[in-house]
């Protein structure tokens, strides 16, 4: 019929409650817990409160690493790995949006590994990583089920991937009231990003039957959250279903990965502190119209899914949730279309990409009479 692969790593407990009704599934790594997670999100989401009331039921002794920066940095995961290990950590706990829990991975290397950070962008370490469990508190990155950890590396200028099977998080405990707290911004930019996973992962040179059956089902259900998106109106409901939507389009780019609308929007993130999702939401129409021209049907589906007649009128939707408020210069876009070249992930675009072909992409998407 048809070649593919597919690999999910992750046990996913999905529900309100999921991590009191669990129990034994948390404690099981061992007794000496290295929990990650950002300035604010582990105490205000609740998650980190549920997550050390199950250890301390338990007798299992633990410390909270609480300093993950947005879009974390070598040396950032490097810092929590040296105190993981010193920590004589038997697993990682990652609570938070994607850079807590991508940086989790990291650190769970880190911790056994004693080595330069840039190796991880290369896979070049010997010891396994410590166990991770995932607790998503943003609706956006489906990290908390794929094997990816993406990193600011300050030398390259730029944001870059790495990806290793031994990082799939064991289990994720995916509950919707620790997206209660995040503001509507987040809210927004976090449900763009999970959108876009979907699409780049449909619009993948790699993307297989398997693959494409989690993107329109992401896609589908986000449909169901566009008017709650557009009048903030995120009641608990839309806010499970966005988070449904992207566990789904996280199992998409496990398998898939993204491709140059994440590659570009690295640079927006790096130079200009866009945030991630929105930086991706950006740059999306001008993406599907460029890819319309080699995959028409593939972007016709996508526009039918989700409930727009045409580019258009998905522009006009993305125009309502987000704007850009930031100038550029045509130098700034030439050097992040250069650096979007180098990402591994534009080999898998759908459609062959050149440096000019990006340019025109960002052009488009942040003058032209934006
Ligand atoms: P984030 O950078 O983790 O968090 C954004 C902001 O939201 C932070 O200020 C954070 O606070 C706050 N926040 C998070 N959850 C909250 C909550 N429940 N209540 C209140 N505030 C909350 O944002 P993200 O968009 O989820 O993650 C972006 C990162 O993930 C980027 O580095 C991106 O490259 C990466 N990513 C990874 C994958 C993957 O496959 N692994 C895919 C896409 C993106 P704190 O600072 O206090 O935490
Ligand atoms: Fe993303």
């Amino acid at each position: 019929m048809t070649q593919f692969r597919f690999q999910l790593g992750t046990k996913v407990f999905f529900g309100k409650d999921c991590i009191n009704n669990n129990k034994p599934e948390i404690v099981k790594y061992g007794k000496r817990a290295f929990i990650v997670t950002g300035r604010t999100s582990g105490r205000k989401s609740g998650a980190l409160d549920d997550v050390i009331g199950v250890l301390n039921e338990a007798g299992i002794e633990y410390t909270v690493y609480d300093r993950i920066e947005n879009n974390p940095s070598l040396e950032n995961v490097k810092e929590g790995g040296n105190e993981a290990s010193g920590f004589n950590s038997d697993f990682v706990i990652g609570i938070g949006g994607g850079s807590p829990l991508d940086a989790s991975k990291a650190i769970a290397i880190l911790a056994v590994n004693d080595i330069d950070p840039f190796k991880l962008l290369k896979n070049e370490f010997t010891n396994k990583p410590l166990p991770i469990i995932a607790v998503p508190t943003t609706a956006g990155t489906g990290s908390e089920v794929t094997a990816a950890s993406i990193l600011t590396i300050k030398d390259l200028q730029t944001k870059m991937s790495f990806v290793h099977e031994d990082v799939f998080p064991r289990a994720a405990f995916i509950d919707a009231k620790y997206t209660e707290s995040m503001s509507y911004d987040v809210a927004v930019n976090t449900a763009i990003d999970a959108l876009s996973h979907a699409i780049e992962g449909y619009l993948n040179r790699i993307s297989n039957i398997m693959s494409d059956l989690y993107a329109i089902e992401a896609m589908k259900v986000f449909r169901e959250c566009i008017g709650n998106l557009l009048d903030n109106s995120l009641d608990y409901d839309a806010r499970e279903r966005l988070l449904y939507s992207s566990m789904l389009a996280g199992m998409t780019i496990a398998q898939t990965g993204t491709t140059i609308a994440h590659g570009m929007g690295y640079s927006l993130t790096y130079f200009k502190d866009i945030p991630h999702g929105k930086a991706n939401g950006l740059l999306l129409s001008e993406y599907l119209r460029y890819n319309s021209e080699t995959a028409g049907e593939k972007v016709q589906r996508i526009l039918d899914v989700l409930g727009f007649k045409n580019i258009d009128e998905f522009e006009g939707f993305m125009g309502k949730l987000i704007r850009n408020e930031i100038g550029f210069s045509t130098e700034e876009l030439r050097i992040y279309a250069s650096l979007a070249m180098k990402q591994r992930s534009t080999l898998k675009n759908v459609r062959d990409v050149t440096e000019e072909d990006m340019f025109e992409i960002l052009n488009k998407s942040l003058m032209e009479n934006k």
